[in-house]
């Protein structure tokens, strides 16, 4: 038997990650009844690196989270280690210009729970429900079909925000093409107690097993990390080694051991999937319905960082469903600003990123010349990333 609900809210927001809290908050604080649904209850963790990338929390200042971030105590992070596949070590210390360009190392069992207990905070309701499909009349999106304790339900709305992220049922029905395996990857994360960590630097180590993938250490304290590997899905089905045993690799090689690292010390390994953001334009805006976050592929290609483009998105997703319902108009016609927006924001960016691992990362001889150049050039390639940055101060 299905329950029906009668339409109580205004917008029903599917999944409760950076994304979908953001994009909740945002309509909340305009007065909008939201109705928040995630399969999990919070605190939940989320397979990630921890790494809240520059410009995600001036965002989240603007939608009221100044206080509660500096709270928080995250690890601030203000130097960049590289290594390459043959041991060449690059480093760069870089300063925030602005107090709300840091980029912080963060627990996300902890980061996601501030954001989720703001937007409740500011109004948005919330079920656990575990989300099936959209509910889709005339070719609007209309609600969801939901089970909530075990019963299934249908749930109304104007807008649905698909933010379920990377296996999102709300986008597997809208968007029914699946991205190819070279624009998705797979990526593993533990955490790490006894290694011996450098302060306050987030490392960065590539090698042909990964190309164009890295491996990662992002401290979490003087003697703990988050440490993972990522790689891109057609390489990793071609190379044929599991993604547990490329992270085992990466912590027994000598330069870990040498810093404390054993596998038997890794907790909490954890695998999840990642849709990379590509070229080539992506619908996000459907009649009644946008998608935002990993939902809408929006992970940057060459870093795998997703957080800052899922709290984007949710801002600007915010914006779109707030005007498409002051018009009384949820169409795609009127929801399209909301892709248009992605696009103007985020379109150079994604554009970059993608060449960037395309290109380059994706040949270890390629990183490797580049490493040798920047090695030579050091303090001009230095200068020069300090003057193209606008939020950074970059130092060697
Ligand atoms: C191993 C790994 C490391 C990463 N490291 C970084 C990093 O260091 N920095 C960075 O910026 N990015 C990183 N990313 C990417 C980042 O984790 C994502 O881009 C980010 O979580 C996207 O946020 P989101 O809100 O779109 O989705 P999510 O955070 O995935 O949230 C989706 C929510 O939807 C809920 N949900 C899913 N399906 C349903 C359903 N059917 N019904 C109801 N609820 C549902 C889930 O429970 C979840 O709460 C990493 C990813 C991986 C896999």
């Amino acid at each position: 038997m299905v329950e029906r609900s009668n339409q109580l809210h205004d917008v029903i927001v599917v999944g409760a990650g950076p994304a979908g809290s953001t994009a909740a908050t945002a309509l909340a604080r305009h007065g909008r009844r939201v109705l928040v649904l995630d399969r999990a209850d919070f605190p939940r963790d989320k397979p990630c690196g921890d790494g809240i990338p520059p410009g995600t929390v001036g965002i989240l200042h603007d939608l009221g989270l100044e206080a509660a971030l500096r709270a928080a105590h995250f690890q601030p992070i203000d130097a960049l280690r590289l290594v390459s596949a043959r041991g060449r070590d690059w480093r760069l210390r870089f300063t925030p210009r602005r107090e709300d360009s840091g980029f912080y190392i963060a627990r996300r069992v902890e980061f996601d729970d501030l954001l989720f207990r703001h937007a409740v905070a500011c109004g948005a309701s919330f079920l656990r429900a575990n989300v099936r499909a959209p509910l889709v009349e005339n070719r609007c999106v209309v609600g969801v079909r939901a089970d909530v304790d075990g019963i299934e339900r249908e749930l109304r709305a104007p807008v649905v925000i698909g933010a379920d992220g990377a296996t999102s049922a709300i986008a597997r029905a809208l968007l029914p093409d699946k991205p190819p395996e070279r624009h998705r990857a797979v990526a593993i994360r533990a955490y790490l107690d006894g290694l011996q960590v450098i302060p306050r630097a987030v490392e960065f180590h590539f090698g042909a097993r990964y190309a164009p993938g890295y491996a990662w250490v992002f401290p979490l304290s003087a003697t703990s990390a988050n440490v993972g590997v990522i790689v891109r899905t057609d390489r990793f089905k071609r190379r044929g080694i599991a993604i547990e045993a490329l992270l085992h690799e990466f912590v027994e090689s000598r330069e870990l051991r040498a810093r404390g690292a054993t596998v038997n010390a890794l907790q909490d390994a954890a695998t999840w999937q990642l849709l990379l953001a590509a070229p080539r334009r992506v619908r996000r805006a459907f009649d009644g319905a946008v998608l935002v976050g990993d939902a809408a592929r929006l992970v940057d290609a060459l870093t795998g960082e997703g957080i800052h483009n899922a709290v984007l998105s949710g801002v600007l997703a915010g914006e779109s469903v707030e005007r498409a319902l002051a018009a009384n108009d949820v169409s795609y016609g009127s929801l399209r600003s909301y892709e248009d927006r992605i696009q103007h924001e985020l379109g150079a960016s994604i554009r970059r990123s993608y060449r960037w691992q395309k290109y380059v990362a994706a040949f270890p001889p390629v990183l490797e010349a580049l490493f040798i150049g920047a090695g030579v050039f050091r303090g001009r390639v230095t200068r020069w990333l300090d003057r193209i940055s606008t939020d950074y101060r970059v130092a060697q």
